[in-house]
């Protein structure tokens, strides 16, 4: 078997525990395998193993191996996304799981609009504050949602974190739970047009204590492909 088969297999049987452990199916779990400096080639190896759901976080980066490889797979936004990359991202991309504030969601729907498409969204939370990191504070959740509700050319489906920087495993899963809490929270107010079914959370380094804490999507780049070139 080859080593990304293996690599594969082994994700996959953790994540089947670990949804056990939780009493979950691992149905339910949705394995995003991130190609960020993953060549073509590669990428059709793990196509060919059964991955369909991939992610990447540049969208110059991923538009070439997009092309190349089209859309029998799905693909999914999950870096920074600068407002001049929009237009291009909502071009390529089936899923964009950073949106991060009232300014971008706004240009997605407007380009989604002039391009005819209708991206499934995820709001990137920052559950934990910390500065260094993307995503919208939970406190101004409600107003974004707020927003979306006259939108109709995207879709929200859920949220997105990453989770913190730290070996405290307890510090990392009470950071899960908050974000499956604020979508518990989403989903009793009802907003038009939000769909909390999803909740993207989860990476290589602690993608177990996600799954455990109701993670529907992992994202798992060196889990799977080994380390990347630094
Ligand atoms: C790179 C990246 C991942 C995957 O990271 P690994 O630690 O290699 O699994 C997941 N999510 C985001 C947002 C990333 O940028």
């Amino acid at each position: 078997m080859s080593e990304l088969k293996e690599r594969l297999r082994e994700v996959q049987e953790r994540i089947a525990e670990a949804a056990a452990r939780a009493g979950r199916s691992p149905e339910e779990i949705l394995l995003v395998a991130v190609t960020k400096t993953v060549p073509v080639e590669r990428i059709q190896e793990a196509i060919a193993a059964g991955v369909e759901h991939f992610g990447e976080n540049r969208v110059q980066e991923a538009e070439p191996k997009i092309e190349a490889i089209g859309h029998a797979v799905t693909w999914h936004f999950i870096g920074h996304l600068q407002s001049n990359k929009v237009r291009r991202a909502v071009a390529a991309f089936d899923w964009i799981q950073s949106v991060d504030g009232p300014k971008l969601l706004d240009r997605i729907e407007r380009s989604a609009r002039t391009l005819g498409r209708r991206p499934r969204l995820l709001i990137q939370v920052n559950v934990t504050g910390e500065p260094s990191k993307h995503g919208i504070s939970p406190d101004r959740l409600k107003r974004l949602l707020d927003q979306a509700a006259p939108y109709e050319h995207v879709s929200i489906e859920g949220l997105m974190t990453i989770g913190p920087l730290t070996e405290d495993t307890e510090t990392i899963r009470s950071a899960f739970r908050r974000l499956r809490e604020l979508a518990e929270a989403v989903r009793q107010a009802n907003y038009p047009n939000v769909q909390m079914r999803h909740l993207s959370m989860g990476m290589s380094n602690d993608y177990e204590i996600a799954v455990e804490e109701g993670a529907t999507m992992v994202r798992l780049g060196t889990a799977i492909f080994g380390p990347r070139p630094t």
